[in-house]
Order: structure tokens, then C-alpha cells, then sequence
């Protein structure tokens, strides 16, 4: 079939043009339906004689619409829907197969094949128009959809940006946390200066919800919140729930000593505080133990291997009987004597 049945849209066509793709072998037919399409102001009409026309004028201009004749030499209608429904995955062109049959088979095999209607021949013309409008109708539908849908994808992301603080305490959740650190590890690369990031774990937090009660145990983490968002005084210190009893502080141009001595004021401020931990063995108020990892990051530091560190410092405070924090980098924690 050669190039010049495919009129292209013109420019001087409506502000929502409309493209159909006629699908019919038998010529004088073929005619009669562009005509009356373009009689029902349609303004681009493709046609094609065959199957692989059909395909390939399908993929090519990517009609709004298919007519598409059930018996054609070669691949019969069914498979060429088949195909073109392969062709545009995620995608939907309305197809209306031409049956000359009337044939409820036909019909049958038709909409399996991924047909929308049928129309039987020879065509009437309202009945045509009134297809055509049906469709034209529904694809503005699901266009509308789609781009509803899109629109709310992209908001939904906006949204789950924002929200990066933590519903109980108020400090960065998880999420704000990571991209904290993220950027506090490329920034200190940058200048060249130390960065230290410490994970506090409450000590005994199970025994003080056994004692106190979920509630009371939720108000406690409220307090320790409020407490570290305090000691957290220079402006990009940061103070985060890292998760359930466990939160963590990013200390940027902090070096391995002067994390120590904010660990020790820590541990200080929490004993003045006194909040009255019910049942701990370590204790009579919450104490916390803490990891600390000291670094000036280069290439090879990333958040994860950063968080490891502090991790393992600080099931070595733990291990080591807590209300203590312990420096991975000094293998030191809080409570010996400095030596030298
Ligand atoms: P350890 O000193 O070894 O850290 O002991 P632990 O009891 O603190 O540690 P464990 O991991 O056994 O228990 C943590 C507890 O923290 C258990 C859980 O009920 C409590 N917890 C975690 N998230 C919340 C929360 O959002 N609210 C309250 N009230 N409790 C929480
Ligand atoms: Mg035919
Ligand atoms: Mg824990
Ligand atoms: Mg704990």
C-alpha cells in the first residue's frame, strides 16, 4: 500500500483533532467509510488493505481509533488486534471490529481478541457516528484519567519529600535522616572535616514499658527527644528517631575527642534530667548507650558503612553495661580514663 494513503494531519485541522485507521481489504467499502468518516468531521483518516498496512500505518501514526474488518487476505482482524494491542502495552486505542457476518461468533472472537464493539456491514452512518462519538467520549475519559493519575503520582512524591519528620518526636524520621547524613558525608568530603555520627539505644526500654505501659513509654521517647534536639546547639547539628527506641545525632566538624565530650554532657544532661526509668537495672533514671563513629570522609565513606561503624560501637557500649557510649574509631567509651 503505497506511502500517500496515510494522509498526515494537516494544521489547519480542529483544536482536538481525531484520527481514525480504516482496516477493510474491499475497496468500494473502504471509500464509503473514509467518506463518511470525514462527512462526521473527522480530520485525519488513515486506511490501509491488509494486516500488516494496518500495523504498521497503527505503529507509525498511532490513530485515536480502528475500524478494523474481521476477514482480510493474509492475517484475519483478530490478529491484527492482537497485535496492535502488543504494540502500545500500557496503552489503549479503541478498536471496533467490521463483521459482514453479523455472526455472534464473530462478535465473540472479536472482543477477545481485544476488540471494543462491532459494527456489521454494510454500515449505516448514524449508527457509525454514534460509535464514534461512544468512543470518542470514553477515550477522553481515560485520557483524563491517565493524566489525573499521573498528576497525583507526582504529587504523592512531593509529598513523601516533605514528610520527613517523625509523627512522636518531631525530629527527622528515618527517611530525613538518611538524606541528612547523605549530604552531611558529601559536604564534609568537600571541606575536610570531620564528621561524627552517633546512634543512641535507649537501656531497657522494654522493661520500662513492661513497668510504665505503652503510653508512658511514648512520652518518655518524647522526653529524650525534646532532650536531644537541646544538646543538639550548633545550627547543623542534627537529631533524628532512627527507629522505635533508638534515635541519632549527626554532628558535623566534630572530631573523635570532641564527640567523646559531647557524649560524656549527654549522659550528664540525662542524669540531671532524671526521668524516671520504673525498672531499670542500670539506673534509677533512662539512660542511654550510644556508638560513635569519628571520620573525615573520602571517597570510600558512604551512610551505610558509616551507620555500621556506629552500630558496632554501639553494641559494644551495650555489651560493656551500658549508660556509655563507645568511640569505634578510639575503641574507647565514655566512662575510662583518657590515657596520655
Ligand atoms: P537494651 O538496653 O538492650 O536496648 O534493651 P531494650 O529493652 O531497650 O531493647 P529491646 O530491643 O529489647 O526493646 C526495645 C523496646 O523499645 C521494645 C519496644 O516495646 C520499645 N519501643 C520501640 N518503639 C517504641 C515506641 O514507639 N513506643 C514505645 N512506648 N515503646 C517502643
Ligand atoms: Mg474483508
Ligand atoms: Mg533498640
Ligand atoms: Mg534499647
Amino acid at each position: 500500500m503505497a506511502p500517500d494513503t496515510f494522509p498526515a494531519p494537516s494544521a489547519s485541522e480542529s483544536a482536538k483533532p481525531f484520527s481514525v485507521l480504516v482496516v477493510e481489504d474491499m475497496e468500494s467499502l473502504r471509500s464509503a467509510l473514509v467518506a463518511e468518516l470525514r462527512h462526521a468531521g473527522v480530520s485525519s483518516v488513515l486506511e490501509a488493505g491488509d494486516g500488516d498496512a494496518a500495523l504498521q500505518a497503527f505503529r507509525q501514526f498511532r490513530p485515536d481509533l480502528v475500524l478494523l474488518d474481521i476477514r482480510l487476505p493474509g492475517n484475519d482482524g483478530y490478529w491484527v488486534a492482537q497485535q496492535m494491542r502488543i504494540a502500545e502495552p500500557g496503552d489503549w486505542t479503541p478498536i471496533i471490529f467490521l463483521s459482514g457476518l453479523d455472526n455472534e461468533l464473530d462478535v465473540w472472537r472479536g472482543i477477545e481478541a481485544g476488540g471494543d464493539d462491532y459494527l456489521t456491514k454494510p454500515v449505516k452512518p448514524i449508527v457509525l457516528v454514534a460509535k464514534l462519538r461512544a468512543m470518542r467520549r470514553l477515550l477522553d475519559m481515560r485520557r483524563r484519567l491517565v493524566a489525573m493519575s499521573e498528576e497525583l503520582h507526582l504529587a504523592n512524591e512531593r509529598l513523601n519529600a516533605m514528610v520527613e519528620v517523625d509523627a512522636l518526636t518531631g525530629l527527622l524520621n528515618r527517611r530525613g535522616f538518611d538524606q541528612r547524613l547523605h549530604s552531611e558525608i558529601l559536604a564534609a568530603r568537600r571541606d575536610g572535616q570531620p564528621l561524627t555520627l552517633m546512634l543512641c539505644d535507649l537501656d531497657h526500654f522494654k522493661l520500662y514499658n513492661d513497668s510504665a505501659g505503652h503510653v508512658r513509654g511514648d512520652v518518655c521517647l518524647q522526653q529524650v527527644a525534646r532532650l536531644l534536639r537541646e544538646v543538639c546547639v550548633r545550627p547543623r547539628d542534627s537529631a533524628a528517631r532512627y527507629g522505635g527506641e533508638e534515635f541519632a545525632l549527626i554532628l558535623p566538624n566534630t572530631p573523635r575527642s570532641g564527640a567523646m565530650t559531647f557524649a560524656r554532657a549527654l549522659g550528664q544532661v540525662l542524669k540531671t534530667r532524671g526521668i524516671a526509668h520504673p525498672d531499670s537495672p542500670v539506673a534509677q533514671w533512662v539512660t542511654i548507650s550510644g556508638g560513635i563513629t569519628t571520620c573525615v570522609p573520602d571517597e570510600s565513606t558512604s551512610a551505610e558503612s558509616m551507620i555500621m561503624r556506629a552500630d558496632q560501637a554501639l553494641y559494644a557500649a551495650k555489651a560493656q553495661g551500658r549508660d556509655r557510649f563507645f568511640s569505634f574509631e578510639m575503641q574507647m567509651d565514655t566512662l575510662e580514663q583518657r590515657h596520655g
